[in-house]
């Protein structure tokens, strides 16, 4: 059975499924996207994703696709298509077809596409041993809450930490502060235990996994603090982790040329990462 593609009202082989040269996607990344987790077959905070979908394209003012308990029935049978058991559905949106133009078309419909894909679960050596992150300039536009497919100065800076031997990079804003990952939420652990992260403010995108986290967190009662911290405060952490859909909550052990806490994944980390897959995989099977 060949992978499927939903591309504008058709299921096509993945393979070949194109879009449109004029699409505004393509020329002005006049879009938004979504990434949804799945696991055990299952589509993860569907609901929370669909959230942010709608909230990011009424920002642009683009118009739903089609309704959400349609976009529901596509993904869901697009995954079941594809024998999707662990990965994620990726859902991108855009204003649509028209002669280029930089101002939004009169009459023009949205186009959806969606892709699945299969993925393995984080390996039992990265969980041992964390990841290694590296800071850069946040050189992004001002709108950061909306999930944008406009991702150059993410791509650019994932690049960066890929050719230093890192997983990720950590943006850092003209104030020395540090905003999120290139595509993850950035959090430490104070010496003194307390969970840090960014308020959900313009300033970066408002993660699925860092809501659900945050509940997490005052369940376990573990104490948060939504707000900036600074580079150097977490050179200086004891623990540091990230989260995103595809990552759940990955320990970072090395943050540039420096070792976190002890150098080994933190304990309120481990806590976090199994109570967080907790909530959406009670009966195990994902590590
Ligand atoms: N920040 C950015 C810039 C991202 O691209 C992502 C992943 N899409 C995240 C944070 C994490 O969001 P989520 O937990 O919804 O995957």
């Amino acid at each position: 059975m060949p992978r499927l593609a939903y591309v504008n009202g058709r299921f096509l082989p993945h393979r070949g499924a194109q879009v449109h040269i004029e699409d505004r996607g393509y020329q002005f990344a006049d879009g938004v996207y979504e990434v949804v987790p799945v696991a055990h077959g299952r589509l993860v905070d569907e609901e929370l994703h669909l959230d942010r979908l709608e909230r990011s394209l009424r920002e642009l003012r683009i118009p739903m696709p089609m309704k959400r308990e349609a976009l529901k029935l596509v993904s869901h049978e697009l995954a079941r298509r594809n024998g999707l058991t662990y990965g994620f559905v990726y859902m991108q949106v855009t204003r649509g077809v028209a002669p280029r133009d930089h101002k939004f078309p009169k009459s023009v419909r949205p186009a959806l596409v969606m892709t699945t894909r299969q993925m393995k679960p984080a390996g039992e050596k990265t969980l041992a041993e964390g990841i290694r992150v590296i800071t850069v300039p946040d050189i992004r536009w001002k709108r950061r809450d909306i999930k944008s497919t406009s991702l150059l100065p993410n791509c650019l800076a994932k690049q960066q930490a890929y050719e230093a031997g890192a997983a990720e990079a950590w943006l850092v804003d003209d104030d020395g502060t540090v905003t999120e990952g290139s595509s993850t939420n950035a959090w430490i652990v104070t010496r003194d235990g307390r969970i840090v992260t960014r308020k959900a403010t313009q300033d970066i995108l408002n993660g699925i996994t860092r809501q659900v986290l945050v509940k997490v967190a005052e369940e376990e009662g573990l104490t948060l603090e939504e707000r900036p911290f600074t580079v150097a405060e977490a050179y200086d952490a004891k623990e540091a982790f990230l989260t995103s859909s595809t990552n759940f909550v990955m320990p970072i052990t090395r943050i540039d040329e420096r070792s976190v806490g002890n150098g080994h994944p933190g304990e309120i980390t481990g806590k976090l990462r199994r109570a967080y897959i907790a909530t959406f995989a009670p009966d195990g099977g994902v590590r």
